[in-house]
């Protein structure tokens, strides 16, 4: 029945959903309603089986002298029957199962066991007709008891009142309203009269049992629905709890690595430096993945990230218990390490360097791998997070300056340095900012003719107070802010309206601007075209490109169809610093060009060394071999221009010449020389070809 009122609560529950719906409520209650009140009609029942039969035998056998026996031998076999009856129906009905309906063969069984306890009673009058009026009048008082009790038994089931009184009314009418005796004639009809009567009372009692049973499901099913509800609303809190345990794991995790991020990280230092005592310090590895551009370029971004999402689960794995790795961002990791000081620290430290040394196989292949750590410790070297960072990034710069793969510690000088190169950096920002950052000349000679053939953009650092500051000195500052490429712009911005003036007052024919391209150190890789960015509103043809070899060795294939695009639109390509360190003469193949510059470090030594004499003459030769034009750079005395000459490289730059100049100053010593040049050609000297001097 449990599940029967279930299924009627689900059933009410959809009230609501529209008049159909109302309709399948009501049904649903009167079914509930007959069910419940079959079940209370067969609890009372249960004990008619026990007290039918020996309620006739006992009759019989006080009023065996009294009376035939012949009839109470029938009165005792509706006993039987009725009892038999009444038994199989109650063992149908909870034998049945756990149906939500009681089926209708066993509600007729049920009924059939009413009719036949009534025919039993209702034949009592029946039994006692042949004996004296007195007697027919006690037996009378069995229906008419049986009847009173019936209506209670049956209260709520009309249908199965009736299937007990009809019989029992109609047997004990019949018995009296057929006898001699005018008395119990009218006895007989006061029965059908008192059966009739007793309907309606059975109406008025089934009405309250009904209302009973119906008041009972209502509550039971508001009971159940709040349960329902108070289910639906945990499961509401359950999720509303799990989305915002998400949200904040999203807000402090990094989705690339599963590490925690910026956020998560300086949180957790801050919690473990809210425990910070002398006893306890906190260890802290700021690690820098070494050359990660170089591995995003040969990869692509994605394969970028592979690499990160490799490195990362390495560094989690090679933790000890209780220390927490994060990504800061980019290829940038911290660690930190509760209860380790800096000799403790330094010691993790070492052992990731060779952790994360080994390659990483991403994208099908082997890439070298290598990462940078700065170590810093608390209390030793601050207590707040931001301090401690700072620290340990400082060491971190010192490991990269000193060539990465490497770990460096904390100390005191590096503070000093940390904050100068912090001023330095702002410094140069400002100058950015304020212009201060402009484009100087350095002219470029045929040392042969004495003709100008070109000239470097320089940077330079114009101080307010005029001072001039060469880029070698900002260099440092310009790296470690990432403003290399802020100059770089700057400086051709600065350019650009004097070459066009120099070019509309007309320059000698092949002069060039030679505009150094160094993208390693640059955010912009070789595949986003940086030179067609930086030369927008500049002629090509104006411009000679230098490439180092360590620029463009990052991403060859890209550099190389960069530089071959800027050639076709009439720009001239030059590999500078050759012969600096070991130079991959494959380049001179690989790479379209047009010249090769000597690196200055191979001139200084020309005229007083022989071997790097000699060197420099393979590579003049070579490069000439090959159909490129050389030139050479730093050409600082007149004995080096000459040995140079003699060598066949003729196109020389360096203090020899000129220092490099300011714009105006450029111009003037453009237009002089050109003057010079034209007074020369004006006034020729006398040749063979013309005979004059003959
Ligand atoms: P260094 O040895 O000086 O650290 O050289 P580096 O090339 O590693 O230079 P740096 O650490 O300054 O540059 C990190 C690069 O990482 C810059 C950026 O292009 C790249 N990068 C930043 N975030 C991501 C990322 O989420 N995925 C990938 N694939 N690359 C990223
Ligand atoms: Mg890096």
């Amino acid at each position: 029945m449990a599940e029967v009122s279930e299924e009627l609560t689900r059933a009410g529950a959809d009230v609501g959903a529209g008049v159909g719906a109302d309709v399948g409520a009501d049904e649903a209650t009167k079914h509930y309603v007959r069910e419940r009140a079959l079940a209370v009609v067969l609890t009372n029942l249960a004990p008619a089986p026990f007290l039918l039969l020996p309620f006739t035998l006992l009759v019989s056998s006080l009023m065996r002298d009294n009376l035939p026996a012949e009839r109470f031998g029938w009165w005792v076999i509706v006993a039987v029957v009725a009892t038999a009856v009444t038994l199989l129906a109650m063992y149908r009905y909870y034998m049945g199962g756990r149906a939500d309906t009681t089926p209708w063969h066993t509600q007729l069984l049920v009924g059939l066991a009413f009719a036949t306890i009534g025919s039993l009673f209702g034949l009592g009058p029946w039994v006692a007709s042949d004996g004296p009026v007195e007697l027919v009048l006690l037996f009378t008082l069995f229906p008419a008891t049986a009847s009173a009790v019936g209506c209670i038994v049956t209260a709520g089931r009309r249908d199965l009142y009736l299937a007990f009184i009809v019989p029992m009314a109609g047997l004990a009418s019949h018995a009296l309203l057929t006898h001699g005796d005018s008395r119990l004639r009218g006895l007989g009809m006061l029965a059908a009269f008192f059966g009739a009567a007793l309907l309606l009372l059975h109406h008025v009692v089934s009405r309250s049992s009904v209302d009973a049973i119906r008041l009972q499901w209502r509550s039971e099913r508001l009971l159940r629905d709040l349960a329902h509800e108070r289910a639906e609303l945990t499961g509401v809190n359950e999720q509303l709890a799990a989305t915002n345990r998400s949200l904040a794991h999203q807000a402090t995790h990094d989705p690339l690595t599963g590490l925690y991020n910026r956020r998560g990280t300086l949180e957790l230092l801050d919690q473990m430096l809210a425990e910070l005592s002398d006893d306890h310090p906190v260890g802290l590895l700021f690690c820098d993945l070494d050359r990660f551009k170089a591995v995003n370029d040969a990869l692509g971004h994605r394969g970028g990230d592979r690499f990160i999402s490799i490195i990362a689960d390495r560094l989690a794995r090679s933790l000890e218990p209780g220390s927490v790795a994060g990504r800061m961002g980019g290829d940038e990791f911290v660690v930190v390490m509760p209860g380790l000081d800096i000799r403790g620290a330094a010691q993790i430290a070492s052992r990731l360097v060779g952790v994360l040394a080994q390659p990483v196989y991403a994208e099908g292949r082997e890439v070298p791998s290598s990462v940078s750590i700065g170590v810093a410790a608390a209390p030793a070297h601050g207590v707040a997070a931001s301090e401690l960072l700072r620290h340990a990034n400082a060491a971190l710069y010192r490991a990269k300056a000193a060539g990465r793969n490497r770990v460096e510690l904390f100390d005191g000088h590096m503070q000093r340095e940390l904050v100068t190169r912090l001023e330095n950096e702002q410094a140069l920002r400002r100058a950015i900012d304020d212009g201060e950052i402009v484009a100087f000349f350095q002219p470029e000679m045929d040392a042969a003719t004495g003709q100008i053939v070109g000239a470097e953009l320089l940077a330079r650092w114009v101080r307010r107070d005029g001072h001039v500051v060469a880029a070698t000195d900002f260099y440092g500052a310009a790296m470690s802010g990432g403003l290399l490429e802020r100059v770089t712009e700057k400086v051709i911005a600065n350019a650009r309206p004097h070459l066009r003036r120099l070019a509309m007052l007309g320059l000698p024919d092949g002069f060039r601007f030679r505009i150094n391209m160094a993208p390693e150190a640059t955010e912009r890789s070789w595949r986003d075209d940086p030179i067609d960015f930086l030369l927008q509103g500049v002629d090509p043809g104006l411009v000679t490109i230098d490439v180092r070899e360590s620029a463009v060795s990052i991403d060859l294939p890209s550099a190389a169809a960069n530089l071959a695009s800027f050639r076709a639109r009439g720009g001239r390509v030059c590999l500078d610093d050759f012969a600096r360190g070991v130079s991959s003469l494959a380049l001179l193949r690989r790479l379209p060009l047009d010249e090769v510059r000597i690196d200055r470090l191979a001139i200084d030594t020309i005229t007083s060394h022989p071997h790097d004499k000699a060197i420099v003459r393979s590579i003049i030769a070579l490069v000439r071999e090959i159909g490129l034009q050389v030139t050479a750079d730093g050409v600082e005395t007149g004995t080096q221009a000459d040995a140079l000459i003699a060598l066949g490289c003729v196109r020389q730059q360096g203090h020899l010449y000129s220092q490099a100049l300011p714009a105006s100053e450029f111009e003037d010593y453009l237009l002089r020389r050109m003057a010079e040049r034209y007074v020369q050609v004006a006034s020729p000297h006398p040749t063979w070809e013309t005979g004059e001097l003959a």
